[in-house]
């Protein structure tokens, strides 16, 4: 397997490369390994994340170059908003140019002096003078000059952070390839604290199976499920963004800073962003579904009349919900120029929207003023909305400081800690779908409902008992650190099956039984509740905002002691087993 770790300092402008078997084989890649290089890199878990000591991990994994769906990448780092582990995946091209320089994962560490950007091309690295690219307030005009300045079009990968991540903000993202992210937890403001622009990543590698006879056999089984599968098609047809209508009627919307769960949205939603928007659809390298839809936003200059400007803008369901139902906005042309603003800063769009929600609620609420907000925000207004996100990157006061630190900091500073919604420091997804929901961004490793789908299990199975419900999720999140080990697309996960995957490693030449691949998930989970408990985290009812327990959900208004059992069985059974 793939096992070359490639080490970068920023400080003194070094590399190096290891070789790294011991580490592959163990934890097999992604995720797996990211845990283990962040570890064994990060001197000080305790160290200021904007300080030089954080280190970035990126991760590819075993599938990456050899099956479809195999296309994210994991980056690892300390999280600057919520303080303890940061993880974010992202798809695009990185994982295969990674893969095609000849690594499975890449190490940043250090702080360089002056505005940098790194290009990986094989086995040397370069180190270019980025000052002339640093205050550009357009992260996509950043990304099209380097495109310009490197080359390699269609092969190489572009990471790169914006001006959020410039300005420190620390809900910024990291972008590859235009329209992935690196979107959630702060690793845009990690790059800007680093003064690194973008990482570019090209190479010419390719993959070997051990077996091409059986190789071929199992990636067209993989294909053909993929590209049969329903589930799939869902994804390709309108994308995550189909939820908006049918999680509305379920009353598991969050509508205006979650004091509402249904809102006339009909204009945002998949359907109609599909017929009057779509403009094109777009895959991560690999990948045969092309789940990525991008809208088309076309806009008159100022003071040019006649003349206009096509933008196009990807857009998904949570998106919807940050930037559309949670602020109030339902117009589809406001919504995308929402999307579009937060694009050009390379902010995370649920951070932002959240934080946009408890800001307009603070003022209508009497708890902070217009001296502070400087714009008078009203849910459903785009337009102070677009100036609001100026002022969050720009930071002009005291107030907007506190707001680029996130919804839980803001909060803290000012009042109406019981309406920031936000999981532990991590601003809230758009499933407000009942308990399951909830504790599993209380005992998930990012506060994500990607952790361990929690949203889902409300849906399939809304009355389960509070240690069912918490055992499930945490076999869930078990099983998602072997897909993200691969690295492989959670959309995929019902192509992925524990007998598929173990028979995809065959041809590989590696021999991975499915009780073997079922506890390099319990292992890799537990080293990373060991790495959050070293870190500091402790899961707590504390770390749910009061608002929770105040709107309807599909179950009803949730109940505390719910929560309180669930915690006290995750706490007995799980993390302090560690
Ligand atoms: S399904 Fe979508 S997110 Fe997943 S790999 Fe394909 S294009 Fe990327």
């Amino acid at each position: 397997m793939r096992d070359r770790v490639l080490r970068i300092n920023l400080t003194d402008y070094s590399y190096e490369v290891e070789e790294r078997p011991e580490l592959v084989e163990e934890w097999i890649g992604g995720v797996g390994i990211a845990v283990q290089l962040f570890r064994e890199s990060m001197r000080d878990l305790k160290a200021d994340p904007l300080s030089e000591e954080n280190v970035i991990v990126f991760a590819n994994g075993p599938f990456t170059l050899a099956y479809p769906y195999a296309s994210k990448t994991v980056a690892m780092f300390k999280s600057p908003l919520t303080g303890e582990l940061g993880e974010s995946h992202a798809g695009g091209r990185t994982a295969t140019a990674l893969a095609s320089a000849g690594y499975t994962a890449m190490v940043i560490e250090g702080r360089s002096d002056k505005p940098v950007y790194v290009v990986v091309d094989e086995d040397r690295v370069h180190f270019r003078d980025g000052r002339s690219l640093r205050g550009i307030r357009d992260s996509l005009i950043l990304s099209r000059i380097l495109a310009e300045i490197e080359g390699g079009k269609g092969e190489r990968s572009i990471v790169r952070a914006g001006y959020g991540g410039e300005k420190l903000v620390r809900f910024a993202c990291v972008t590859t390839e235009t329209y992935r992210h690196f979107g959630r937890l702060g690793l845009g403001a990690v790059f800007g604290s680093k003064n690194l622009l973008a990482v570019v990543v090209r190479g010419k590698k390719t993959f070997r199976p051990r077996d091409p006879e059986r190789y071929r056999e199992v990636y067209r089984e993989i294909y053909r499920l993929g590209v049969e599968s329903d589930a799939m098609k869902k994804y390709h047809l309108l994308g995550t963004a189909e939820n908006v209508l049918p999680l509305r009627e379920l009353r598991a919307l969050p509508v205006k800073n979650l004091t509402e769960n249904y809102i006339e949205c009909e204009d945002i939603s998949g359907e109609s962003l599909a017929e009057h928007s779509l403009g094109r659809r777009i895959a991560c390298a690999h990948c045969p579904t092309a789940c990525i839809h991008i809208a088309v936003l076309r806009q008159e200059y100022e003071n040019e009349r006649y003349f206009y400007k096509t933008l196009m803008i990807s857009y998904d369901y949570e998106l919807i919900y940050a930037l559309g139902s949670m602020i109030g906005v339902t117009r589809r042309d406001d919504l995308l120029r929402l999307i579009h603003r937060v694009e050009t800063y390379g902010l995370d769009a649920i951070s932002t929207g959240v934080c946009l929600a408890w800001a307009t609620e603070a003022l209508e609420r009497g708890v902070v003023s217009e001296k502070e907000t400087i714009v008078r925000l009203s849910f459903g207004d785009a337009d102070s909305y677009l100036k609001a996100i100026d002022y969050l990157v720009e930071q002009p006061n005291e107030f907007y400081e506190a707001l680029a630190r996130g919804v839980r900091f803001a909060a803290k500073k000012y009042g109406g800690e019981e309406f920031a919604i936000a999981v532990a420091g991590n601003e809230i997804p758009g499933y407000n779908t009942g308990y399951a929901n909830y504790v599993g961004l209380l005992i998930g490793m990012r506060h994500s409902h990607l952790d361990n789908g929690g949203y889902s299990l409300d849906q399939k199975q809304p009355k389960l008992e509070a240690r069912e419900a918490v055992d499930r999720l945490v076999k869930e999140e078990m099983w998602r650190q072997v897909l993200s080990s691969l690295v492989v697309c959670f959309f995929a996960r019902g192509v992925f099956s524990p007998e598929l995957v173990s028979r995809a490693f065959e041809p590989l030449g590696v021999e991975m039984g499915v009780d073997e691949l079922n506890e390099a998930g319990r292992r890799i989970y537990l080293e990373k509740v060991r790495l959050k408990k070293e870190m500091g985290y402790v899961p707590s009812l504390s770390d749910l905002p009061e608002r929770v327990f105040e709107v309807e959900t599909p179950a009803g208004v949730l109940r505390r002691g719910y929560f309180e059992e669930a915690l006290d069985y995750y706490m007995r059974e799980y993390y302090s087993k560690v």
